[in-house]
């Protein structure tokens, strides 16, 4: 078996999600190969070949690759597909744009989200928001396979993978990058934060949610929402935590004002710890919660932010 895995770079660096990939490539069994693809991405190639299981880093740094465009991505993964029997990226919004390009181009199918390895052909992966596990086997001769990072847990950075130039130039006239707005935040990046504060309706209005800040900022968490807080207006929609947000699995989830909808809980009950701030004693949120709090956030957030 060989396996390449997709590198995810953040702003020409590798992202934290990469390691859990690897981690799932290992899983599978066999020589893994990570490809980074992008502009200016040494640093990035460097940090991919300390990671635990690597055998070799391949490098294809061309400016075709700046902004990890689907189009010339795909063709990319097409001419490196050959070498491989596997093809692994994180469920994140680039392995989503890619990957299914890869698996057309191919002619084989797609296995999305996989959370768990049973074997090299046989994966599983959640349907109706997590509420079952399915169980799929592929019998293509290339699976193409994006991996949700929290089912894995990262490898580590002791590595010494060697590194290797990718030639492939590919043709990138489909399509041009025009512009990104990044939110800019001084907290670490929801996806990959080891602890996460969400603030749900209960929390009132937006100007409310500073009341989450200050015990952010001791923890050295990332902040969160429901989608109730989002709809609401309250915070922005890429806070969202959720079935239609974002997938977290922190070593430490504090709920505050959330009731707990499935749909909510599909987000985030992977959590390692979970905390529950909630005036309702019969929310469900207490039900996936290892710690609650019952009472009135206004003055529990407070008091908790003070013995912090
Ligand atoms: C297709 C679909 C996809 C969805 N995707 C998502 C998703 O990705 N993420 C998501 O979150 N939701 C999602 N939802 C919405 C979900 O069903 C719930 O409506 C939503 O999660 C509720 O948000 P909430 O818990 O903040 O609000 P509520 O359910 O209104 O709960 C508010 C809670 O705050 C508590 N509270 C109020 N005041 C206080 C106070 N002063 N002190 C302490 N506690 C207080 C209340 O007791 C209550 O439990 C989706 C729904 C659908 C249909």
């Amino acid at each position: 078996m060989s396996i390449l895995v997709l590198a995810d770079l953040h702003e020409g660096q590798l992202a934290g999600a990469t390691a859990h990939v690897v981690a799932a490539a290992q899983a599978i069994g066999g020589d893994i190969d990570v490809l980074v693809a992008g502009e200016g991405v040494q640093a990035a190639a460097d940090a991919a070949a300390k990671l635990d299981g690597v055998s070799k880093v391949r490098v294809a740094d061309n400016a075709a690759y700046a902004h990890q465009l689907a189009e010339p991505m795909g063709a990319l993964l097409v001419e490196l597909a050959g070498d491989y029997t596997h093809v692994l990226a994180s469920a994140s919004t680039t392995g989503k744009n890619v990957l299914p390009r890869l698996a057309a181009l191919k002619d084989v199918s797609q296995l999305s989200d996989v959370i768990g390895v049973e074997s090299a052909d046989t994966f599983l992966r959640p349907i109706y928001a997590g509420n079952a596990i399915a169980t799929v086997k592929s019998d293509d001769a290339l699976k193409v396979i994006t991996i949700r990072t929290t089912g894995f847990d990262a490898v580590g950075t002791s590595g010494s993978a060697t590194t290797e130039a990718v030639d492939f130039v590919a043709d990138n006239a489909q399509s041009s990058f025009v512009k990104q707005e990044l939110a800019q935040s001084d907290r670490p990046e929801l996806g990959g934060a080891k602890v996460v504060i969400s603030g749900g309706r209960g929390m009132g209005n937006g100007e409310n949610f500073k009341l989450l800040d200050g015990i952010a900022d001791k923890l050295g968490a990332a902040i969160g929402a429901s989608r109730a807080a989002v709809d609401a207006g309250f915070v922005p929609n890429d806070m969202q935590v959720g079935q239609t947000g974002k997938i977290v699995a922190p070593e430490l989830y504090i709920a505050v004002g959330i009731s707990g909808a499935i749909q909510h809980l599909a987000g985030m009950k992977d959590s390692k710890v979970i905390v529950a701030i909630n005036k309702d004693e019969e929310a469900p949120i207490f039900q996936v919660a290892d710690y609650g709090l019952v009472g009135d956030l206004f003055e529990i957030l407070p008091e908790l932010e003070s013995k912090l």
